[in-house]
């Protein structure tokens, strides 16, 4: 039996032809697959302005600027996420404010959120971890309330749902990651599901150092802008993955039914919540019981021929954001389900058998 790593994308060989083809057309950075890529996500989102970036994290920090946060601000997120999520709020000169997460969901919990409100609170900045979405009635019933922005950090939950509806297709700011391990990929790459027309302008000119032209030479700077448009060769992959979102999070939802009736409950392990409606499964991730050490659980599953990911410690521990006063026992949910989450295999090219491996392999290392 060959590795099983614990994701891998799937690009089909059209696909590939099609990034040939882009390869050889003469036009390889933004041009018209960037074009033809944003309309297709708009058409996704009910018609919702798009831009498309270089990167999920490019993709969130454009967002808070259009949100107006910067210097002086604060902006409440979870501490159980990708670096990237508080990182572009230090980036964008703001203090990023932690909610401990509810241990059920992972996701920061809406109980505690109006505590962490002050009169610098400028934004929510929720994730849907694992392509669990963030209960968007509560959360959006909050930020109306407090008048507060909201970014959602949905590099995670691409093709996932609220209530029927693609996340993405409602609310206010909605960022979105292409990276390679995402649930739709470009290699690298993200969108911006923007809140009004008028924010097409101002996006468009911080991905893009701040340029605006005019007629047939016109060209002028006002604001600074950054290097973070995508290319044509990333936009073709993702055209090419488009089609086939439905079939991925189909396949997704199925191979995460099995991990349920495969997994051996009496393991101790905490499983996530059992959603089929809205979740996309973007990664199958299991709480390791206090006596297992998730180092030597990775390390036995490797020689299993089972790759296992750790998504993610909890972000207030990094030396970076202890330096900005965030200790150890300020976050217990989040701090204790980051030292302990391991993320099994899933991913849409894997077999159903594959599912079932890996769940004798864990059950044989963690018995
Ligand atoms: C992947 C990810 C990002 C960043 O996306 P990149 O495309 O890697 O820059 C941000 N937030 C979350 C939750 C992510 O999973």
């Amino acid at each position: 039996m060959s590795f099983l790593p614990f994701t891998r994308p799937s690009i089909d060989e059209a696909t590939i032809a099609g990034v040939a083809e882009v390869l050889r057309s003469g036009w390889i950075t933004s041009g018209p697959q960037v074009k033809a890529f944003e309309a297709a996500l708009s058409q996704l989102f009910a018609g919702r302005p798009v831009r498309a970036f270089n990167s999920g994290t490019a993709t969130l920090e454009i967002a808070l600027r259009l949100a107006g946060v910067g210097p002086g601000d604060e902006v409440i997120t979870t501490p159980l996420s990708w670096v990237a999520t508080a990182n572009v709020i230090l980036e964008v000169g703001a203090r990023p404010v932690f909610v401990d997460v509810d241990p059920r969901t992972r996701n920061i919990d809406l109980d505690r959120i109006e505590t962490a409100i002050t009169p610098a609170t400028r934004a929510l900045l929720p994730v849907d971890l694992a392509g669990l979405p963030v209960d968007r009635d509560r959360l959006y019933d909050i930020a109306r309330r407090r008048k507060l922005r909201v970014v959602e950090d949905a590099a995670q939950s691409f093709g996932a749902n609220w209530r029927g509806r693609a996340i993405g297709a409602c609310g206010d700011l909605v960022s979105f990651s292409f990276h390679a391990n995402k649930n739709l990929t470009t290699s690298e790459g993200g969108a911006l599901v923007l809140s009004s027309e008028s924010d097409i302008a101002p996006c468009e000119k911080l991905r893009l150092q701040g340029v605006v032209r005019s007629g047939e030479d016109g060209m002028e700077v006002d604001v600074l802008g950054g290097k973070f448009n995508l290319t044509d060769v990333a936009a073709r992959i993702g055209l090419g993955q488009l089609p086939r979102l439905e079939e991925f999070t189909a396949r997704r939802r199925l191979l995460a039914r099995r991990y349920f009736e495969r997994w051996d409950r009496s393991l101790g392990c905490e499983l996530p919540v059992e959603d089929f409606e809205n979740a996309n499964w973007h990664m199958f991730q299991i709480v390791l019981p206090d006596r297992a050490k998730r180092a030597e659980f990775i390390a036995k599953m490797r020689e299993l021929g089972f790759g296992i990911g750790v998504h993610y410690p909890a972000m207030h521990l990094f030396s970076l954001y202890r330096a900005l006063g965030w200790r150890e026992g300020q976050f217990p949910h989040a701090e204790r389900i980051g030292r302990s989450i391991a993320t099994l295999p899933l991913f849409p090219a894997m077999a159903d058998a594959d599912v079932d491996r890996v769940c004798a392999a864990a059950k044989k290392v963690l018995s």
